[in-house]
């Protein structure tokens, strides 16, 4: 019998009614993620979902890599599959303890589980046996901690077999993809719109992305950095699409008829219908940015009311509360933080006023747009979402 992985997951065992929704949802996207790397069969048994491969060469280790990347498990295990038989399950625990202690720790514990009932010692004895054992042999080199041990020995007795195991890998937490609706990520080349995204995705929101350039005020490479971002993405979001619409005839237009310090105002407003538009087209019910308050002129709490308005659906703004720091940390996590540093003009930065202003009000943008409209503006509009360039990353 060869290794299992083993899946814990977490919050969606909370879900109640809905929670069958959830551990399909969960079991659809493991299977996807690992459908290139062969054969398995996946099964879920209590709170667990054990991947079974059917060749003895399968590759474990990338396996663990992409698992590490589906949101909804918690932690991730190779176990060994045992025969039933306490001397099997005493040698692999050693076996099982030298490893983990090799990767650092100082003190451990067994714990044993048995839903087989059937199996001849209960789980206070099977703890009993394999901890003495264990202590005897590892005597100069761990101590015992039962309370918060840097090692923790699992024994398990299920129907199938016994699983014994140790090291526990982190998975991302979350919800699986998918099981919250869709929604349309704002995507620049910066670094807080990937994180933007990411924390949506980890909320269940599968995503669309929306990216505005400038062409030919931006250049090629500003476009690619945006497709390298959503490539690095896609390791968490599966398959996606990038709408990159032209925005240049717009920006042109603001920029000569509009007041300088409203600009950037304006822009974003009409980033926000544009993607709307595309986001009711593609079945998504929300947008997402990378705004965090106070970042930008374009983010005090005056400006968001301003450029909210110009939205129907919810916007979400997971990075609201974050410092840079923070959302630096989690950029460089889910590794963005490189791409997202190269230098690059965006079609923001190429058209910036001197003096934006910090207390917009819907009034003024509401006039400006009207005197836009008249100019022509609406039919920009309308060009920018029907010429919109769908990439699927
Ligand atoms: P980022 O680091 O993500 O670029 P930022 O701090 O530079 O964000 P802004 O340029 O004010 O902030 O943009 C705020 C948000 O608006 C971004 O996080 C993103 O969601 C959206 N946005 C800005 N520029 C673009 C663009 N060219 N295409 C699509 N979305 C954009
Ligand atoms: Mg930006």
């Amino acid at each position: 019998m060869h290794d299992i992985i083993m899946i814990k997951y977490g919050e969606i065992i909370l879900k109640g009614l809905n929670r069958p929704l959830f551990e399909d949802r969960l079991l659809k996207n493991i299977r996807y993620r690992l459908k290139t790397l062969g054969k398995i069969k996946v099964v879920r048994y209590q709170a667990a979902v054990y991947i079974i491969p059917e060749s003895e060469d399968y590759d474990y280790g990338e396996a663990i890599e992409r698992l590490k990347k589906v949101f909804g498990i918690i932690w991730i295990t190779r176990a060994k599959r045992l025969e039933k038989d306490i001397e099997e399950i005493k040698k692999q625990a050693l076996e099982c303890l030298r490893e983990a202690k090799e990767n650092g720790g100082k003190t451990f514990k067994v714990e044993a589980k048995r839903p087989d009932k059937t199996f001849p010692y209960k789980s206070p004895e099977i703890q009993q046996i394999v901890g003495d054992l264990l202590f005897t042999e590892f005597e100069n080199e761990l101590t015992v901690d039962v309370k918060n041990p840097d090692i923790t020995v699992m024994v398990e007795i299920r129907d199938e077999g016994a699983y014994v195991y140790a090291n526990r890998i982190k998975g991302p937490g979350g919800l699986p993809l998918g099981i919250n609706g869709k929604g349309a990520l704002l995507l620049s080349g910066g670094i807080d719109s990937p994180v933007a995204g990411f924390m949506m995705a980890k909320r269940g929101l599968e995503l669309m992305g929306v990216h505005f350039h400038s062409y030919p005020y931006t250049s090629e490479r500003a476009k690619k950095k945006v497709l390298d971002l959503a490539e690095k993405l896609k390791e968490y979001v599966g398959r996606w699409e990038i709408y990159c619409v032209s925005f240049t005839d717009i920006q042109l237009m603001i920029n000569e008829f509009a007041p300088h310090e409203m600009l950037v105002i304006l822009m974003r407003r009409y980033m926000m219908r544009i993607a709307e538009r595309l986001a009711l087209k593609n079945g998504a019910s929300a947008l997402i940015t990378g705004e965090s308050l106070g970042q930008v002129a374009s983010q005090t709490v005056y400006s968001i009311g301003v450029t909210n308005a110009a939205a129907t659906m919810p916007v979400l703004r997971p990075l609201i509360g974050m410092d840079k720091e923070e959302i630096t940390v989690i950029s460089r996590k889910i590794g963005t933080f490189d791409i997202s540093i190269r230098p690059y003009e965006d079609c923001c930065t190429v058209f910036v006023p001197k003096h934006p202003k910090t207390k917009p009000k819907e009034e003024e943008a509401l006039a400006a747009e009207k005197l836009l409209s008249e100019k022509g503006i609406d039919a920009l509009v309308d060009k920018a979402v029907e010429e919109a360039e769908i990439i699927l990353i």
